[in-house]
C-alpha cells in the first residue's frame, strides 16, 4: 500500500494515486469538483431552506411572474396575429 495521504491509499473519487493528495483523500482535480458540488448543494440547502420559510412569497412571486408571462405571451400572439394579417 502507497502511502498517498495520510488516511487514503488513493484518490477517494478517481482512485488515482498518480496525481498528488490536495485534501480530503482527494486528488486536486476532484476536490475542486467535490467543492464545486458542495457549493451547489450549499445554494440548493439555502434556497429550500428559504423557500420553506418563506413558502407565501415566494408563492406570490411565481404567481406574479406567471401573470406576467401569460400577458406577455398574449401580446404577443396578438402582434404576430397583426403582422399575419398585413400579407
Ligand atoms: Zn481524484
Amino acid at each position: 500500500m502507497s502511502n498517498w495521504s495520510r488516511d487514503y491509499a488513493k484518490c477517494r473519487s478517481c482512485g488515482t494515486d498518480e496525481k498528488k493528495h490536495y485534501a480530503r483523500g482527494l486528488c486536486r482535480n476532484c476536490y475542486r469538483k467535490q467543492l464545486y458540488w458542495d457549493n451547489v448543494q450549499k445554494e440548493r440547502d439555502k434556497r429550500k431552506e428559504y423557500y420553506d420559510t418563506n413558502k407565501d412569497k415566494v408563492k406570490a412571486y411565481y404567481q406574479d411572474n406567471r401573470d406576467r408571462l401569460l400577458r406577455y405571451q398574449k401580446t404577443y400572439y396578438l402582434i404576430q396575429k397583426y403582422k399575419g394579417t398585413g400579407k
